[in-house]
């Protein structure tokens, strides 16, 4: 199957434009002026349920919507495009609109970036003490853009805001100056755009590196999903199936983030083959996903979508809340119907189902965890724990927060029963204003999902 991308310059190329109402096909002009418009061949025709498109998941996964973008801020750039505003008007207007949307949560730029003897490593974060992440400049891109993703830094023109790394060698050097990662997570956008002759480039050079602590590689891609024929018939699919076999036979365990947003992404012969393929090279895959309203905020889709993962042979990882950016309003589930449909989808799976942990934010301070929302001597608290923190003290440790059925995120709660702060509130403050502190002290993620 050869691969074809659907942007808005050849939209009515798609075999179901016919299909798109003037309002849906407007909205998809106006909004991607924002957040950027990708889908391909495999989605619309393999994916999307056509007779029922306008609330189907996997459109809405893919296809910008008008409620994505304020009623004002839509109204002014539909009058901007119609009224042939000037190029520099209208690139003015979309980059203000884009800077409301929040493009690098939980963080700042300026404390991202790890240094290694006085440089700057722009391709490299480092949060967590055992886990580094890197994005390879060819791996920016995906196979077709989600509706939700805050990554659109790295695909638009805001060039100030992107991380990508070209050299191999810095991050061989990184690894040795810190012992302590055992996993290198390769990310992005989406590393399975790139071909397998680069990809090998620089998995060799982290493979045949003498690092004795390095024990796992991660590949967080959304491929699975939006085109699997990656591992069927693209022209180096068997290179990239040798590759994952030679990671594997080296003793070092690949291990794909597997990126799946509804159970309808696995339903095609396509993905059921992939995943086969892959796993026939001694690779695992992992699945994770945010929770999304609008495309699976409902129990049944989790509980289908984790067993038919398990029957598949893959390991349910993560659930995460949707994140405090992009089109937020739009997606965003507050964290008591999170903390719901969580438990509701956990409830209804086996034990083996049950290595999915969630509902998790990736804030500031680390990946904090919504046990559950009860009541202690009279107070509803919700109770939360960190599954990864900036200090690895930190983790596993119960803490509250006075329950707030409106809460969408971390930064909506407060300590309860009166407490002045959180108890990792005071060292959190620190450790982020301090300059030079390890990298995985002072950095945070841009990346959650994939
Ligand atoms: C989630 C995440 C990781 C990986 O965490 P695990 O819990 O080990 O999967 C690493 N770095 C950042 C910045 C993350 O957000
Ligand atoms: S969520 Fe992942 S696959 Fe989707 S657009 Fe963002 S980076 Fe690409």
């Amino acid at each position: 199957m050869k691969f074809q991308a659907y942007a808005r310059h050849n939209l009515n190329k798609i075999p179901a434009y016919g299909r798109l109402s003037q309002s849906q096909i407007q909205a998809i002009n106006i909004v991607s002026e924002v957040l950027p418009f990708k889908t391909n061949n495999y989605v619309v025709n393999e994916l999307i349920d056509w007779d029922n498109y306008k609330n189907d998941p996997l459109f809405i996964l893919n296809f910008p919507q008008k409620s994505m973008l304020r009623p004002p801020q839509f109204r002014t750039l539909t009058e901007m495009v119609e009224k042939n505003a000037s190029k520099t008007d209208l690139a003015r207007y979309v980059n203000e609109l884009r800077l409301t949307l929040n493009p690098h949560p939980a963080g700042q730029l300026e404390h991202n970036v790890p240094t290694l003897k006085g440089e700057k490593l722009t391709g490299i974060q480092h949060k967590y003490r055992e886990t580094m992440l890197f994005f390879p400049s060819q791996g920016q891109t995906c196979h077709a853009y989600c509706t939700f993703c805050f990554r659109w830094p790295q695909f638009t023109g805001l060039n100030e805001l992107k991380f990508t790394m070209k050299q191999p060698g810095l991050v061989v050097s990184y690894l040795k100056e810190n012992p302590s990662i055992s996993d290198i997570l390769f990310t992005g956008g989406d590393p399975m755009v790139m071909k397998a002759s680069v990809l090998e480039k620089y998995i060799d050079a982290i493979l045949y590196a003498d690092l004795p602590q390095l024990k796992t590689i991660r590949i967080g891609t959304k491929s699975l999903s939006f085109w699997p024929y990656r591992y069927l018939t693209d022209p180096d699919s068997d290179h990239l199936l040798e590759l994952f076999r030679k990671v594997s036979d080296r003793g070092i365990h690949l291990a794909f983030m597997a990126h799946f947003n509804h159970h309808r992404e696995l339903e095609t012969d396509a993905i059921r083959e992939a995943v086969s393929r892959i796993r026939s090279t001694g690779a695992q895959i992992r699945t994770q996903s945010p929770l999304l309203k609008h495309i699976n905020d409902d129990p049944q889709v989790w509980s289908t979508m984790w067993r038919t993962q398990v029957e598949m042979g893959m390991v349910p990882y993560y659930m995460f809340v949707a994140r405090d950016t992009g089109a937020q309003s739009y997606f965003g589930v507050t964290l008591k119907q999170s903390s719901h449909i969580f438990n509701e989808a956990y409830k209804q799976v086996s034990g083996i189902c049950r290595t999915v942990r969630g509902p998790s934010m990736s804030a500031g301070p680390g990946k904090v965890r919504i046990v559950g929302i009860t009541k202690v001597q009279g107070e509803k608290v919700f109770v939360l724990e960190f599954l990864q923190g900036r200090n690895p003290d930190w983790v596993g440790q119960p803490f509250f927060a006075a329950f707030d059925p409106e809460a969408q995120w971390l930064d909506d709660l407060v300590p309860a029963f009166g407490a002045s702060g959180f108890f990792f509130e005071k060292e959190y403050n620190k450790l982020v204003k301090v300059d030079k502190l390890p990298g995985h002290i002072l950095n945070t993620d841009n990346k959650q999902y994939a």
